[in-house]
């Protein structure tokens, strides 16, 4: 292993393969899930290293097939399935795309940019709208996730509903193979039918199949305003028929629907006492709804005050605000994106990131929370997500008063039965945007076809051999 370490340092310089020290920002999760042993951090800083870091490691690993020698992508460590960090062998290198971050190129007339794995999101969006175009992928963790994480997971967000998912953003990549080689697919096209989309195959792998290190994303141009308006809803099946309208009302300006459940709310307003949350007391669930509209703010204004008031109506609407500045906008933003940190605050739970039928989800919620509450009495059920594309996060919270790990110990396994069942007997997915690492992988067998299992493991033999990249993550073999 020392050959191997010193041969490493060579390629990247030694103050960039980290064996000592604190390491815990690379090898423990971000949820404090999963502590893992890294036999060493290394830090690439272009493509050319990444590739020469992987050859040197599979002609290693190809020698010595017992050594365990593995390695996993990491980019802002966000993820949330224990996918990014190494197991507890001490074997496995974290190769961290961090360094190689810059923005290589943005082309105005193709509405597209070429940027590195390692950028964080939040950089990228902000650099596309200096230039007077929106890059829309958008989640909670922008601040720190990389695009090459993005990509890794085919991460979702709040904008799916108009802009699809990562996937959906990108039309070509820069890959580093199992073997070393590059993959140069940095295509702009819009069209490109040569044969199997090789793309599609590396988004969303979570680091199984090969090392993206950079990608061109589609651009839009910058709506002339953002408007968001806060709603109350009497019940799940009321936000359905809001969303139903605002599709009709809106059409393509229906760029955000996200649903939050009362428990989720009281959560932030415990863990965020200085973030007002409207009218969330009276009513089971609020939906945040974005318009964004290519004239002006007032003409948005006008399209959503006609969609409320078709809503109230209705009776899916009980009451509504609608934002009156930017800051409040920001602020609407803010108590949403603020649920998943207030849930980790308040300790460890049950995480599910679910998608299902959107005309499915409200007897889902009705059958699923029942059985819950018969099963465990006092259990809290926090409901929140992206309802304007199906994905839920149903995540199981201890009842009130009792340990998290004691709560996770006794009833974890019981819970993600009970819920996953109840996904798959309404034609769900158990991973709608967080994908599989090493937190689903054990279920996956009993809730994807074994046809589609054995595909994806015929797609890791034939790209990964040697089985270097991120073994057992997303599926095993
Ligand atoms: C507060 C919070 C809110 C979140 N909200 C959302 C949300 O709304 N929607 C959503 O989809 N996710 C969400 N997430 C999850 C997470 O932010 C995303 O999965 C994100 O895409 C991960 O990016 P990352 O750079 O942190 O990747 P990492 O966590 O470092 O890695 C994630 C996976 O991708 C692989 N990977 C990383 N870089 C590369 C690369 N260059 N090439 C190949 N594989 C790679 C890793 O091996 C790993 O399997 C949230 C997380 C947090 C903490």
């Amino acid at each position: 292993m020392q050959t191997l370490l010193s041969e490493l340092k060579q390629i990247v310089g030694k103050n960039h393969v980290l064996t000592d020290g604190d390491l815990s920002a690379w090898t423990q999760d971000w949820r404090k899930r999963s502590f893992g042993k890294a036999l060493a951090v290394v830090r690439p800083a272009s493509t050319d290293e990444v590739a020469r870091v992987v050859e040197v490691c599979a002609s290693f690993r190809a020698k010595h097939p017992d050594s365990g020698l593995s390695i996993v992508a990491q980019g802002g460590n966000t993820g949330l399935v224990v996918g990014s960090t190494p197991d507890v062998s001490g074997q496995q290198i974290i190769l961290s795309l961090q360094r190689q971050n810059a923005i290589r190129s943005l082309d105005a007339a193709n509405l597209t940019m070429t940027v590195e794995a390692g950028c964080i999101l939040q950089t990228l969006q902000e650099r596309a709208s200096i230039e007077g175009f929106l890059f829309p992928l958008s989640l909670a963790a922008e601040g720190s996730c990389t695009i090459g994480g993005n990509l890794g997971t085919n991460a979702g967000g709040t904008q799916v509903v108009r802009y699809g998912n990562t996937r959906d953003l990108c039309l070509g990549l820069e890959v580093v193979t199992a073997q070393g080689e590059v993959w140069h697919g940095l295509s702009g096209l819009r069209k490109d039918n040569t044969g199997y989309d090789l793309r599609h195959l590396f988004i969303g792998s979570e680091g199984t199949l090969g090392i993206i290190t950079a990608a061109t994303v589609r651009l839009y141009p910058l709506p002339a305003a953002r408007l968001t308006a806060w709603v109350a809803v009497p019940t799940l099946d009321a936000a359905v028929n809001l969303l139903n309208l605002a599709h009709r009302h809106l059409g393509a300006g229906l760029t955000g629907f996200e649903t939050m459940g009362q428990i989720a709310l009281s959560l932030v307003e415990k863990h965020f006492p200085s973030l007002r949350i409207p009218l969330y007391r009276d009513c089971p669930y609020c939906v945040l709804m974005e318009n964004s509209d290519h004239e002006s703010e007032f003409h948005a204004r006008i399209q959503f005050e006609g969609l409320l008031e078709l809503a109230l109506n209705q009776g899916c609407v009980s009451d509504a605000v609608v934002a009156e500045s930017l800051m409040q906008t920001k602020a609407l933003w803010q108590i949403r994106e603020s649920i998943p940190l207030a849930q980790a605050q308040e300790g460890l739970n049950i995480k599910h990131d679910i998608s299902l039928p959107v005309s499915a989800i409200p007897e889902f919620v009705r059958v699923t929370d029942a059985l819950l509450e018969s099963a465990i009495a006092g259990v809290r059920l926090v409901n929140f997500g992206h309802l304007g594309d199906g994905n839920l996060h149903y995540n199981v919270q201890a009842p009130a008063g009792m340990e998290a790990i004691e709560f996770l110990r006794a009833h974890e396994a019981q819970v993600n039965t009970l819920v996953f069942d109840s996904v798959k007997s309404f034609g769900g997915s158990i991973s709608a945007e967080h994908g599989v690492g090493s937190l689903k992988v054990d279920q996956l067998p009993r809730y994807k076809s074994p046809v589609a299992l054995k595909l994806m493991r015929d797609i890791k033999h034939a790209l990964d051999p040697l089985n270097l990249m991120n073994p057992g993550r997303v599926v095993k073999l």
